[in-house]
């Protein structure tokens, strides 16, 4: 195919100009009366034409997509007018092999024989557009996200200054995000330490998984939060701030608290259960081991507690057990540990606390008990007793288990000694 075949008089367009644009890396096409009088080769490859001259003496309708046609057809219209050069514009073309494509294009007008023509450069701008309409759906996709997500996804910056927080903010803290943006991060933690120890970790280990932490609401509430979050660095790999997420996990914190609680505490007598106070006994051993600070023990064990079940039935025993705990508990202080070990068989451990003190605060709780019986009517009083074996942690303790045989081995003392009463271990009876 010859050039001749892709040039239509071309008139005052000389053929010097022609060649120079048939090497251009630019697209070029000159139309007159809306018909294509020439395109150079980059023209031909962005509209897959095998020749100019299957482009060249075709209408441009034939090319624009129709719902781009009037926008184009008023610029050449323009260029044609005389004088100006039409600003980029980017509109959708066919090309011979029917696909769309999007090109950006510039035109002027151009003398062409007797008649004013326009000449027009052109790109594919395809990619470009599709990938900004990737970009455009993506950020739809994340704006639609940070309105609707139940976690909060927030991002501050090397001062803690949060610079980003989604808009579904507000739901959880009450807060628009344009009310927490700019301000530090620390503002919304009822506890300072919290954020400083969540900055830490996230420094230490570069995230973070599950960090617990406290926010407080715009009504006041304090909410229990939990944190995944990860350092920003910034292009010369300095700190640059924290991203991530964090979400509300009151309800669940509450329930977990709750379980806690009915999986530590008797229920009857609201004591810690028998798992937790032998718990509390080996920290105990470990810390006396350590410390060597003075621990008193003592198993409380009530006397003839069957009787009073058979007598007065299984209900007044409960309430004889309710009735024993509080009467121990008013003795105590707030470092002691009192607890069920099961049926009626209790648990004391007193910190600090010097053989001597242990036997007076012994003997106080076995006189307090016999001396406030239990009211079992409103005529009748039941008279409860209890006996007691005691002992201190030694040196030699190597574990819980041989602490708790030498005060069951004083209380057995104490039972066959005549109950209602208190006995050290290896049966040294005190009174
Ligand atoms: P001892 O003076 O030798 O300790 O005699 P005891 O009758 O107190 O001891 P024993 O071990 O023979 O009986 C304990 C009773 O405690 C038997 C059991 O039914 C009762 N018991 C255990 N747990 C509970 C409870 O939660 N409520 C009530 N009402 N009774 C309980
Ligand atoms: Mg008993
Ligand atoms: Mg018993």
């Amino acid at each position: 195919m010859g050039q001749g075949e892709s040039r239509l008089a071309l008139g005052a367009l000389s053929q010097s100009m022609t060649e120079a644009f048939d090497i251009l890396p630019t697209a070029v096409v000159v139309i007159a009366a809306d018909t294509i009088l020439y395109a150079n080769p980059a023209a031909w490859e962005i509209f897959e034409a095998s020749s100019g001259s299957t482009i060249v003496g075709h209408s441009v309708h034939e090319f624009i997509h129709p719902l781009d046609q009037e926008r184009v057809v008023s610029r050449i219209r323009r260029a044609e007018a005389g004088g100006v050069r039409n600003p980029t514009t980017e509109f959708r073309i066919y090309t011979k092999k029917r696909n769309l494509r999007v090109i950006g294009l510039t035109s002027c007008s151009v003398p062409v024989g007797e008649r004013v023509g326009v000449l027009a450069t052109f790109l594919d701008m395809t990619a470009r557009s599709a990938m900004e309409q990737r970009l455009l759906h993506s950020d739809e996709q994340f704006q639609r996200l940070m309105n609707t997500m139940q976690d909060v996804f927030y991002r501050t910056d090397v001062d803690g200054i949060t610079r980003y927080v989604c808009p579904s903010v507000v739901n959880v803290l009450g807060y628009q995000d344009s009310e927490i943006v700019g301000l530090p991060a620390a503002a919304f933690y009822p506890n300072h330490e919290d954020r400083k120890a969540l900055i830490e970790a996230i420094k230490a280990h570069g995230y973070v998984r599950d960090f617990p932490g406290q926010m407080r609401c715009k009504d006041g509430r304090i909410i229990d939060i939990s944190i995944s979050s990860t350092v920003i660095y910034d292009e010369n790999g300095q700190f640059a701030g924290v991203e991530g997420i964090w979400r509300d996990i009151t309800e669940r914190r509450a329930l977990e608290r709750r379980l806690e609680r009915l999986a530590s505490t008797d229920e009857l007598t609201k004591l810690p259960n028998r798992r937790v106070s032998l718990d509390v006994l080996e920290k105990c051993l470990d810390t006396f081991k350590r410390t060597g600070t003075p621990t008193g023990i003592c198993i409380v064990d009530l006397d003839h507690f069957k009787r009073i079940n058979d007598a007065f039935g299984h209900l007044a025993g409960d309430k004889v057990l309710q009735h024993f705990a509080q009467i121990v508990q008013r003795e105590l202080r707030k470092t002691d540990h009192f607890g069920r070990l099961g049926g009626e068989e209790f648990l004391l451990i007193l910190h600090d606390t010097e053989a001597g003190q242990l036997e007076e605060m012994g003997r106080r709780i076995v006189q307090n008990v016999a001396g406030e019986p239990f009211p079992v009517s409103d005529k009748d009083t039941i008279t409860i007793t209890v006996s007691m074996g005691v002992t201190i942690l030694k040196p030699s303790d190597e574990a819980a288990s041989a602490v708790l045989s030498r005060a069951d081995a004083g209380l057995y003392a104490a039972k066959r000694g005549g109950r209602n009463r208190l006995c050290w271990h290896l049966g040294r009876r005190l009174r």
